[in-house]
């Protein structure tokens, strides 16, 4: 391609839609556990929780351990639900993230036409079980030219040392050369600038950057990817 030649994508919420695949997962656990029907409202409500725990994690308050249990617990107590559940729940959630795949825009199809002209990888905070699940499912992993995850990396984005890791196996690279998209200001895009490469920030939804992250790039759509690229 013209400008670059590595691209680092985002999984949740940038390639695949994480806020579909959560719902259902929780749904249908929801069930499962014998916990009754979990609401528009409740999911809602658990979505503002979590979204507060994994903003700990990216400042470095607590651990990729403490915030997956941690906010079904503090879900739980708000909701009446007994708390002691919330481990195994914790876990088996993991496992059925994996089992909805909801792709953004057409992010399969722009990988597929983009593999063997740059280089893909994924660099991802999600989990193990979870991601290695979906990007099974989804087909990513035959698409990509390697995988990122926090857990196995020892770092979370927005961390340099999750970068490093990362130029240090793919490298030698021209970090100029290097594109990170992703809809998280404050990991990918925070993450990427810091990291010295350039950043796209897929925005969907039309948000405002309130943050100081450096936007190289914005997005509405992953199809512009490729007038960038
Ligand atoms: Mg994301």
């Amino acid at each position: 391609m013209k400008n670059f030649d590595v691209v680092l994508w985002d999984v949740d919420g940038t390639l695949l839609n994480f806020s579909e695949a959560e719902k259902a997962a929780i749904r249908s656990l929801f069930s499962e556990f014998g916990l009754g029907e979990c609401t528009d409202e409740m999911l809602s409500r658990y979505s503002d929780i979590n979204r507060k725990y994994w903003n700990r994690l990216e400042r470095g308050e607590m651990t990729k351990p403490e915030i997956l249990v941690g906010r079904f617990a503090e879900f739980f107590a708000a909701e009446g639900i007994e708390p002691s559940l919330c481990k195994r729940f914790n876990e088996a959630y993991q496992l059925r993230l994996g089992d909805t795949i909801v792709f953004c825009d057409n992010s399969k199809e722009l990988a597929a036409s983009l593999a063997g002209k740059v280089r893909q990888y994924v660099v991802s905070n999600g989990t193990v079980a979870a991601q290695t699940k979906k990007l099974k499912n989804s087909g990513f992993d035959k698409l990509m030219d390697g995988v990122f995850l926090s857990e196995e990396v020892g770092y979370e984005k927005p961390a340099k040392g999750f970068f490093d890791c990362v130029f240090e196996e793919i490298g030698p690279l021209d970090k100029d050369r290097v594109l990170i998209v992703g809809d998280s200001l404050t990991s990918d895009i925070a993450g990427g600038a810091c990291a010295g490469i350039r950043t796209c920030w897929y925005n969907p939804g039309g948000s405002v950057n309130d943050t100081e992250a450096r936007v190289d790039f914005e997005i509405r759509d992953l199809n512009e990817v490729l007038g960038i690229l």
